[in-house]
């Protein structure tokens, strides 16, 4: 499941693809995928849009049109955002195909159908629920201990609220509280103010890495450039039941919390 590394990777792969094309034609081959405020059509909308940025906001990607309207992309489980020459093959499971003028295209792929391509108005206010860019500025270790301060949640069940902290999903949860040696099940009232300030730490760290490896592949995640990311190569936790932790050689063990597998280090997450 894309996280923001992975969303990250593909929006700036997308930025140095298609931002200045202008979109000939949209082909929509499921419905319920192209969304549109009421009364607009999606196809028609978006003719003749130029493609002038491409961003991130938590584990959305944005094209960004001359018109000042935005393709907002969220691509839940499964869903592929490739950008495609002239003639090359689709993605199975490929439900909207934006034509550029050039005869390239993005393709918006997704086997499992949850995930949305949606055409937002200027100034909508699309992402009034989203809390805040872990790697923004603003996210500071004492605004992350005032948030988590009389929280009986369990600290990963609150890491992946998006409504807190955006962006982390259950592979960087895991990987950002076995980095602080924090067991993820621990109340979040309950850590102190030195733990929370590692597990601040341990996110940007952990984030910054993945963006720096393109992602992580795990299932379905590639790239914009329809590649695999590298960061599943040096996951310390995510999917190793039974292997040694790599801070202390004590068997992974897996859980389930908030109905997610989580994996984690008995000996060295406290
Ligand atoms: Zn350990």
């Amino acid at each position: 499941m894309p996280e923001l590394p992975e969303v990250e990777t593909i929006a700036r792969g997308l930025a140095g693809r298609i931002v200045g094309k202008t979109i000939a034609s949209v082909e929509v081959r499921l419905p319920k995928i192209a969304v549109a405020p009421a009364g607009v059509d999606f196809a028609r909308a978006l003719r003749g849009e130029r493609i002038v940025g491409v961003s991130r906001r938590a584990k959305y990607a944005i094209l960004e049109l001359s018109s000042g309207r935005s393709l907002v992309t969220s691509l839940r489980m499964t869903g592929r955002l490739v950008a495609q020459e002239s003639g090359a093959p689709s993605y199975r499971g490929t439900h909207i195909v934006l034509r550029f003028t050039d005869r390239s295209r993005l393709d918006f792929a997704d086997l499992r159908t949850f995930g949305r391509m949606r055409l937002v108005e200027p100034g909508e206010p699309w992402d009034e629920r989203l809390g805040i860019e872990p790697l923004s500025s603003g996210f500071t270790p004492e605004g992350f201990i005032g948030m988590l301060a009389g929280r009986t949640t369990p600290i990963k069940a609150l890491l992946l609220d998006q409504q807190r902290v955006v962006g982390i999903g259950n592979i960087y949860a895991c990987e950002a509280l076995w980095e602080a040696g924090i067991r993820p099940s621990r109340p979040a009232k309950a850590l102190t103010k030195a733990a929370i300030r590692r597990l601040h730490h341990a996110i940007v760290d952990v984030l910054s890495r993945a963006i720096d490896m393109r992602g992580t592949s795990v299932d379905d995640y590639v790239d914009a450039d329809g590649l695999e990311g590298g960061f599943q190569n040096v996951l310390s936790v995510y999917g190793k039941l039974g292997e040694p932790c790599p801070r202390c050689a004590s068997p992974i063990v897996r859980t389930v919390l908030a109905q997610r597998g989580t994996w984690w280090c008995r000996s060295c997450q406290r």
